[in-house]
């Protein structure tokens, strides 16, 4: 089956290129604009832009350089607007129109974001994986195409054998359509910053079964962002335009045997749009500047923040430091405090009472004499005295007799708590609270 199939491949090319072959003259007189993709298949997405609207805007572009410079040259597009035309019906337009050349426009795309540059094809073998790659991508739209196995002779464009198939098969006009690349190719290089990938071959649907001159061109990455800037601004779109109409121009002197000059670059591209992209670019470079001030100005901020955080934390340390002294002060002092509340305030205190008088007598007043510890304390209008500190009764009850040997035979033992006058039950108690 596949014999026959490749038979059958052969025979058709052959057929078809003699027949074309027969058609064609020495004159340019008729050029068939792809624009690709289109509709709900939009080709490659980029971040800004989806590649369908780019093919389109630049092929108008073209079109429109072409009447304006070369009045003898009829421009046909397989689209004009945002809609979907089946590969075949592209292929099929060019034949109908009996076409010099067909020119097929589309944007790259490539996985890595830095892929960059254009690159022009005409149908033939892919030597490379990459290239292969290439045309699945812009193959693909065939898929949801109606009666697709049978109007590309049941190729499936994602098989491996596809490539090998497509070798089999080669325009007619391999050498005239290799010959519009190269020029493009060149002239891309002349007018634009975009790096030349160069002319290859690989096997595109669109170019399978177009039967005159054919090339697809790849006019930039929409997967790399600076490209898809580039390619989506008026000047970028009107420079390849420009670029691709010096190519045919060069290709019409050759084919027709004259040599006219090339209209330059600038006598191509409208005025307006040089002028919107100076316009553009100094919009940019003012924005870069802002953007470039306000980042100094940021780290000017950022350092005088830096520098005040530096001070803030060296004052909290200071601080800090200066607390934990005062802290360890206070805990000395507390210390003492405590110590002194626990004596006074918390810890029941036993004196022996031996004397009561109105009359506040001096510590030195003979009536004390031989009396130890002396202290005194006020109740009502009475001032009393008291000898001894114990902190329990009995030391306290003992001490009481040595007071009443000493002549002070009413003398007793007398309880304080918290320096408050307390009965023997209620320091019982207190006791009882505090060994809890
Ligand atoms: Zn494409």
């Amino acid at each position: 089956m596949r014999n026959f199939i490749i038979i059958f491949l052969v025979l058709g090319g052959l057929f078809n290129n003699i027949y074309a072959q027969e058609a064609k003259s020495n004159r340019l007189t008729k050029i068939v604009l792809d624009p690709g993709h289109g509709g709900d298949k939009p080709g490659a997405k980029g971040r800004i832009s989806l590649e369908k609207d780019i093919n389109l805007a630049v092929s108008l572009k073209l079109g429109k350089i072409i009447n304006e410079n070369l009045p003898d040259v009829n421009v046909v597009y397989t689209r004009k607007t945002d809609k979907d035309v089946d590969l075949i019906k592209r292929s099929q337009i060019a034949n109908r129109e009996k076409a010099d050349i067909f020119i097929s426009i589309h944007c790259n795309a490539a996985k890595n974001h830095e892929a960059t540059g254009t690159e022009t094809f005409v149908m033939g073998l892919a030597k490379t994986q990459e290239n292969i790659e290439a045309a699945k991508k812009e193959n693909a739209d065939i898929l949801t195409e109606a009666n697709y196995a049978e109007n590309y002779d049941g190729f499936n464009p994602n098989s491996p054998e596809a490539n090998i198939f497509f070798a089999l098969y080669q325009n007619a006009y391999l050498e005239q359509s290799l010959l519009l690349a190269d020029k493009m190719q060149k002239q891309y290089t002349f007018n634009t910053n975009l790096l030349s990938r160069g002319v290859k071959q690989a096997p595109y649907l669109v170019l399978y079964k177009t039967s005159v001159p054919a090339v697809l061109t790849e006019i930039g990455f929409i997967s790399n962002a600076r490209e898809e800037k580039y390619l989506n601004t008026q000047l970028g779109q009107y420079k390849i335009a420009a670029s691709i109409f010096q190519a045919i121009f060069q290709y019409k002197q050759r084919l027709e045997g004259t040599n006219l000059e090339t209209p330059s670059i600038e006598s191509l591209i409208p005025k307006e749009a040089i002028a919107q992209d100076k316009e553009a670019k100094e919009k940019e470079a003012q924005e870069k500047r802002i953007a470039e001030e306000k980042r100094k100005q940021k780290e000017l901020e950022e350092k005088k923040q830096k520098e005040e955080a530096k001070k803030a934390e060296e004052l909290a340390k200071k601080i800090k430091q200066d607390l934990q002294k005062k802290d360890t002060t206070t805990l000395k002092e507390t210390n003492k405090e405590d110590k002194e509340t626990k004596s006074n305030n918390q810890t029941i205190v036993y004196r022996v009472q031996f004397f009561a008088n109105e009359t506040k007598f001096g510590e030195n007043n003979t009536k004390f004499k031989g009396i130890e510890d002396l202290w005194m304390y006020k109740e009502g209008k009475m001032w009393k005295y008291t000898s001894g500190r114990f902190d329990n009764f009995d030391s306290a009850n003992t001490h009481k007799t040595k007071i009443r040997e000493k002549g002070h035979k009413d003398a007793f033992v007398v309880i304080f708590h918290k320096d408050k006058r307390i009965t023997i039950e209620e320091a019982k108690e207190i006791e009882k609270q505090l060994n809890k």
